[in-house]
C-alpha cells in the first residue's frame, strides 16, 4: 500500500483551542470600587471575575491515543523485532547543482528527533551504498502549494518497510525554499516517517502547516505512545 500525505506550505490556519479570558472590564471595576472604598475606610477588598463562558479543557497530552488503543494496522510504524531498538538508515539524494547544502536543514532534522529520550527508533544516515529505510529526495516544485510529501510502504501487517520523503527546492513561484523552511518540513516529514499522524494543534511540528522549529511535548508524548504501544504488545507475547 502506497499512501502519500504532503505538508502545505501556506500560512497555517488557525485552529487552536481559543484562550479563555476572564471578564477584565468587570475586574477592572471591582478594582476601582475597592480603591474609592478603600480611601475612606482600610477594610479588606476581595475581587471576583465570573466567567460564565464554556469550561476550558486543556488539550490531551498527545494525539495518538493510549497505548492499548493503538494496535497494529492502525498506524503504521517500524517493526522493533528481533530488538527493542532500530536505527533507521537514511540516504540523501544527490542535492541540486546550485544548492551543494540543500540537505543540512533535513540533517538537523534528524538530530532533533534522535534527541527524544527513550525513543527506541533513531534515524542514522547511511554510509555509501548501503541499503537505506528512508531516502530523501528534492523536487524542483510542487505544482501545488506544498513544500514537501512523505511516501510510505508497509507490509501485510501494516509495519512500514520504506519511507520517501520529497522536499521541494522552491516554492510555487519560483522562490528558493529557505533553510528555515526546510527545518521546518524536514521535521514535519520526519514524524510521519516514523509513523505520527496530523496534529490538530499549531504549536505541533505534526500540524499540516507546522511552523515550530522544535518539538512539542505532544509531539515527543504521541511518537513515545505510538512505540510503547509496540513493546507492550511485544512484552506480551
Ligand atoms: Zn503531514
Amino acid at each position: 500500500m502506497n499512501r502519500r500525505d504532503a505538508a502545505a506550505s501556506g500560512t497555517a490556519a488557525c485552529r487552536g483551542v481559543a484562550a479563555h479570558r476572564p471578564r477584565v472590564p468587570a475586574l477592572r471595576a471591582c478594582a476601582a470600587v475597592g480603591l474609592a472604598v478603600g480611601l475612606i475606610a482600610p477594610v479588606p477588598l476581595r475581587g471576583q471575575a465570573r466567567y460564565s463562558g464554556p469550561a476550558v479543557v486543556p488539550p490531551p497530552s498527545a494525539y495518538v491515543g493510549d497505548p492499548s488503543d493503538v494496535v497494529p494496522g492502525h498506524l503504521s510504524r517500524w517493526e522493533l523485532e528481533p530488538s527493542a531498538s532500530r536505527t533507521l538508515t537514511v540516504r540523501f539524494e544527490s542535492p541540486p547543482e546550485d544548492r551543494p547544502d540543500f540537505w543540512q536543514p533535513a540533517s538537523r532534522a534528524l538530530d532533533v528527533w534522535n534527541t527524544v529520550g527513550g525513543l527506541p527508533v533513531t534515524f542514522r544516515p547511511a554510509a555509501g551504498v548501503e541499503p537505506a529505510e528512508v531516502e530523501f529526495r528534492w523536487t524542483h516544485h510542487f505544482d501545488e502549494s506544498h513544500a514537501g510529501t512523505t511516501d510510505w510502504t508497509t507490509d501485510g501487517e501494516g509495519w512500514l518497510r520504506s519511507v520517501t520523503v520529497t522536499l521541494a527546492a522552491r516554492h510555487v513561484d519560483g522562490t528558493p525554499m529557505s533553510d528555515e523552511f526546510l527545518l521546518l518540513v524536514a521535521l514535519h516529514e520526519l514524524g510521519h516517517a516514523l509513523g505520527l499522524p496530523h496534529s490538530d494543534d499549531p504549536s505541533d511540528v505534526m500540524h499540516p502547516g507546522n511552523r515550530n522549529r522544535r518539538l512539542s511535548e505532544r509531539d515527543v508524548q504521541s511518537v513515545l505512545r505510538l512505540y510503547e504501544a509496540i513493546a507492550t504488545r511485544e512484552d506480551n507475547q
